[in-house]
């Protein structure tokens, strides 16, 4: 029992963590793509500024994203069944629920769920389980 506590603690504290450097990374960004909204247009520079501002954009919105899914696992950690597949009920690894804060299921689980789209839920046994009853 106090195993899944203490493996709780571990992937909070390091959510926390990432969830530190993405908001640091993001106010980078940010500066970097005001400042590229009031650059003045260079030709020789042009091509180059357009490619890393769409990058900008791109990492910035990916950022977004996860800090939301850290938002949410982070509530969830209180609760028991975070880290824990829904499908198997086995421990999801911690450098999965890292990449995946919101990871609902174990790897194998979700390749499973990947190779048969439509058949689960976004939470498992889902609605397209019933419906097909
Ligand atoms: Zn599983």
């Amino acid at each position: 029992m106090s195993n899944s506590r203490n493996l709780h603690l571990g992937i909070e504290i390091r959510l926390r963590e990432k969830s530190r450097k993405i908001e640091d990374e993001n106010a980078v960004l940010r500066e970097l793509m005001r400042q590229d909204m009031t650059a003045e247009p260079d030709f020789a520079d042009q091509a180059s500024t357009a490619s890393s501002r769409d990058w900008n954009m791109i990492r910035y919105n990916r950022n977004i994203a996860l800090l939301k899914d850290i938002a949410v696992a982070l509530k969830a950690i209180d609760n028991d069944s975070y880290g824990t597949c829904e499908m198997c009920g086995e421990h999801i690894s911690d450098r999965r629920l890292l990449a995946i804060p919101s990871a609902l299921f174990c790897i194998e689980c979700q390749e499973m769920v990947d190779r048969h789209p439509g058949e689960f839920g976004r939470t498992g046994l889902g609605d397209g389980m019933s419906a097909a009853v």
